[in-house]
């Protein structure tokens, strides 16, 4: 009875002091992250030019052991980085999508934690127990164009059994040689996507691949879920109701599956949207937190007391968010009035080098959208959707116009201006109004599916508030507003 007692003590005792040790180190790590976070990687146009003064930097450092294991098809080095002594084999890799940088930016503040002087005990533990190899950016051609796809034009994460393109072979043999006992692969998924049921952004996305049609869940993927049940506890710390669980159909295919096939238990983990955070900077720090505080745990083998039960009430992914929401507008339409709510989603499109972007804006949906959430939500009940007008001065040049000039505009009911000389190599507008060319025509104002949404609202005969380009403008607030750009019509 006596001794019972004093091993339940004793457990809960040992229980206690492992959780605690873990939460320690990952609460440090949101602490103390700014110290560690890659100055040179600040926003997700990255490119592999931006990565090699990093990777040298490791090839330089006896800590690190840095192998070119291979090239895109365009002659870019694929390369990778490890570190540690343990038994156990870490692999991670991120972008194989090229316009999917999250992880790559986290992996470098990674690194230079594992590089610093500080957490020292911590870190010994790790790499006694663990080898943690990084291949940060598997496809360099992808990334250099801001494309999923690769240079071939195919999708590497469709490439796991034909293996026709040179990052594809060079993710599996790197697999293969170090027989990895664990695999992370990291990934970006839409910003759309949401925790099901909730307007809650899936700022992390988790999946443990199946490995068949039947999807069995055999040691090496249950380990998988399990790490996935420990990542999820913290990410719900720091970012509550914010993580989604992807479907586990089995793709043939994809690498995920067949690296968890192959032995591998493999975590997928996709960045997607969190609220004011474009550039996902946030989203990246989130990545850095929970992935090295899973390399702890695989380390201490912990992870092993997360239950499968954890794994699978996260709630499933959807997709159901919009930018901006505008519920409840009233529209007219030949001679009669209906109630309706507008889905707007603002799209991402590059500048020639693909190093900054500017926004188009289209309605993605209308009408009865309470299903759907925004990252934005504004009730217009009682607001009327009025046309914007084209403004009735000719404009010489973009000089004439600045700023103010353009929400004063938009007060009078402008969301258009006319301008003659507009140099060649514009192309949007930078103020909250469209600028159109001399000759251009405007098409016949409607709310539909694929129109840029542009108008303005209106309630008792005054007009509140402006959409342009899908940005919602309070005109009662001078001076702020968080329109990007507006369109530049030639
Ligand atoms: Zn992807």
């Amino acid at each position: 009875m006596k001794k019972t007692g004093y091993l339940i003590i004793s457990f809960i005792f040992m229980w206690s002091t492992l959780s605690c040790q873990q939460n320690d180190l990952t609460e440090i790590l949101y602490e103390s992250y700014e110290e560690y976070k890659e100055p040179s990687l600040k926003q997700r146009r990255i490119k592999h030019g931006d990565l090699q003064p990093l990777i040298e930097k490791y090839r330089q450092n006896p800590k690190f052991k840095v192998n070119t294991v291979g090239r895109s098809i365009e002659g870019r080095s694929l390369s990778l980085i490890s570190i540690g002594n343990g038994p156990v084999n870490i692999y991670l890799w991120s972008q194989m999508h090229g316009n999917e940088p999250t992880a790559t930016q986290a992996i470098f503040d990674i690194l230079n934690f594992l590089d610093s002087q500080e957490n020292v005990a911590e870190k010994r533990e790790i790499f006694r127990n663990v080898k943690i190899h990084f291949l940060p950016m598997l496809n360099p051609d992808g990334a250099e164009v801001y494309q999923r796809r690769n240079k071939l034009g195919i999708d590497l994460n469709r490439d796991a059994l034909r293996l026709q393109s040179p990052e594809s072979r060079t993710l599996k043999r790197v697999r293969d040689s170090l027989q990895a006992d664990f695999g992370f692969n990291l990934h970006d998924q839409s910003i759309y996507y949401n925790a099901e049921r909730t307007d809650k952004p899936a700022t992390i996305s988790y999946l443990a691949p199946a490995y068949n049609y039947e999807k069995d869940v055999n040691e090496k993927r249950g380990n998988a879920m399990k790490i996935i049940g420990f990542m999820n506890r913290i990410i719900q710390k720091y970012a509550p109701g914010q993580v989604g669980r992807y479907n586990d159909d089995f793709e043939p295919r994809a690498f995920g599956d067949n690296i968890q096939k192959w032995g591998t238990s493999t975590i997928l983990i996709e960045s997607g949207g969190y609220a004011n955070d474009v550039e996902k900077q946030e989203i990246r720090k989130l990545n850095y937190v929970s992935i090295l505080s899973a390399i702890q745990t695989i380390a201490q083998g912990n992870y092993k007391d997360v239950s499968l039960d954890e794994y699978w009430a996260i709630p499933e992914n959807d997709r159901k968010l919009f930018d901006l929401k505008l519920e409840n507008l009233s529209y007219q339409l030949m001679g009669k009035t209906y109630k309706m709510d507008l889905g707007i989603h603002r799209m991402e499109i590059d500048n020639e080098l693909h190093s900054d972007f500017w926004y188009k804006s289209q309605i993605s949906d209308q009408g009865d959208l309470s299903t759907y959430y925004g990252y934005e939500t504004f009730d217009a009940e009682g607001y009327s959707v009025i046309k914007g007008k084209i403004y009735v001065n000719v404009l010489d040049s973009m000089d004439q116009m600045n700023e103010a000039s353009a929400l004063n505009l938009l007060d009078d009911g402008y969301t258009y201006v006319r301008v003659n000389d507009i140099p060649s190599d514009m192309v949007n507008s930078p103020f909250p109004v469209h600028i159109i060319s001399e000759n251009y025509e405007l098409p016949e104002f409607r709310l539909g599916v694929g129109k840029n949404p542009t108008f303005l609202l209106e309630k008792e005969g005054e007009i509140r508030y402006a959409v342009v380009n899908g940005f919602l403008i309070d005109l009662s607030k001078s001076g702020v507003h968080g329109c990007k750009n507006s369109l530049l019509l030639r």
